[in-house]
């Protein structure tokens, strides 16, 4: 089998190497002068909630200052507790903390979503907020996750970074929960030039404290009614989020294509390569596939050998959130998260975005039957 070029991770020189359109949208906005909560940001805004089929959408900094807002906004501080899922990206937890609030974890399904099973037992009376996480663009299990959380009156604050245009019984994420924070970094599916982020929700009330929490808690010009960060979303970035916007469905349907050639082709590997059951069709449901993630034996050494056939590959998380440096002071300890922990050891991303081709994706899985092979 003779390499067909290196086959990578990343594709973003593929998707902006046209920058004509990006300029024009940019200079628009510099002719004006209008970079602070301008006029893209406002157009953007109104097209995001509609695209969510929500009441409002509040474009912020990052999307861990979507989350951090949502949890300020909800009166969330020192002595409550929320929850979280310990395998996802650090700031699912780290908004908990910045808050004063202490993060709680509750273990993942083989999908890599919170386990609604495990839910319960983890609610104290200190239990403010349960964040389930989108995580790769895998849909989490919304319906028991809001029914045990509606029973103990506990908001749920959907973490949608990893998900933008997924849906669950045939409705966006973001739209189930209280609100619903995505990021626009880069690496996401709606994604620009540099940072950004945005927050869903129907609730006008909280919108309205939203926009002032991303605000200085400016009311008007000369009037503060609470002290807040500035967690604007530039004009510019929103410049660029709206001509993206259109592209999202056309991305997600591309890669969702892609994923099922990975699945259907890597599926007869087990028990080498295991590949994490579909969602429940019956729940009508839209993954993302941000990422390609499959649980692998000897995966170390499969990435070193897919890396020597020109093949990038990653790991989405290697160290669980519990068991970071940063979290010590939680005192969580190995093993109480085994779900999570054992993933962490053999979770594989393989490369998977809109510009991939079908024989890129037939190359890699026959790559990774042939280390398997020599490995017998
Ligand atoms: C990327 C990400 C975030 C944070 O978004 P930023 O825009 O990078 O701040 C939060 N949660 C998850 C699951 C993410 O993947």
């Amino acid at each position: 089998m003779k390499p067909i070029g290196k086959i990578t991770y990343a594709y973003l020189t593929k998707q902006f190497h046209l920058t004509g359109p990006y300029l024009k949208a940019i200079e628009a906005v510099g002719k004006r002068g209008d970079f602070t909560l301008g006029l893209e940001l406002e157009m953007f805004e109104k097209e995001f909630a509609r695209f969510c089929g929500m009441k409002e959408a509040i474009g912020v900094s990052s999307g861990t200052d979507a989350l951090m807002l949502i949890l300020k906004a909800l009166g969330i501080g020192a002595g409550d507790e929320v929850i979280t899922a310990p395998n996802s990206f650090i700031a699912s937890a780290s908004v908990i903390a910045l808050t004063g609030a202490t993060p709680r974890f509750v273990d993942v399904k083989d999908d890599y979503t919170l386990d609604p099973n495990k839910l319960t037992q983890a609610i104290t009376k200190r239990t403010k907020a349960i964040i389930p996480v989108h995580l790769t663009g895998n849909i989490c299990d919304l319906e028991p996750i809001l029914t045990i959380a509606n029973n103990h009156k506990i908001p749920v604050v959907e973490d949608c970074a990893q998900a933008c245009g997924g849906k669950y019984d045939g409705k966006r994420v973001g739209s189930y929960g209280i609100a619903g924070a995505f990021s626009f970094h880069p690496m996401k599916i709606l994604n620009v030039w540099g940072d950004g982020g945005a927050i869903t929700t129907n609730d006008l009330k909280l919108a309205k404290q939203l926009r002032l929490w991303r605000n200085h808690g400016l009311v008007d010009r000369d009037t503060v009614a609470f002290f807040a960060p500035n967690s604007r979303l530039h004009t510019i970035q929103a410049a660029i989020a709206l001509l993206e916007l259109k592209k999202v469905e056309k991305i997600i349907t591309k890669r969702q294509k892609l994923a099922e050639l990975y699945d259907q082709l890597l599926r007869p590997l087990e028990p080498n390569v295991h590949v994490p059951q579909s969602a429940d069709k019956s729940k009508n449901i839209q993954k993302t596939y941000t990422t390609y993630v499959i649980q692998v034996k000897k995966r170390d050494q499969l990435r070193d050998y897919l890396k020597s056939r020109g093949i990038e590959s990653a790991v989405h998380y290697p160290t669980p959130i519990h068991l970071q440096k940063a979290a010590a002071y939680l005192k969580y300890e190995k093993g109480d998260f085994p779900v999570t922990e054992n993933q962490a050891k053999t979770i594989l991303t393989l490369p998977l975005h809109q510009y991939l081709k079908q024989s890129e994706i037939r190359y890699v899985v026959q790559c990774i039957k042939s280390f398997y092979l020599l490995e017998k």
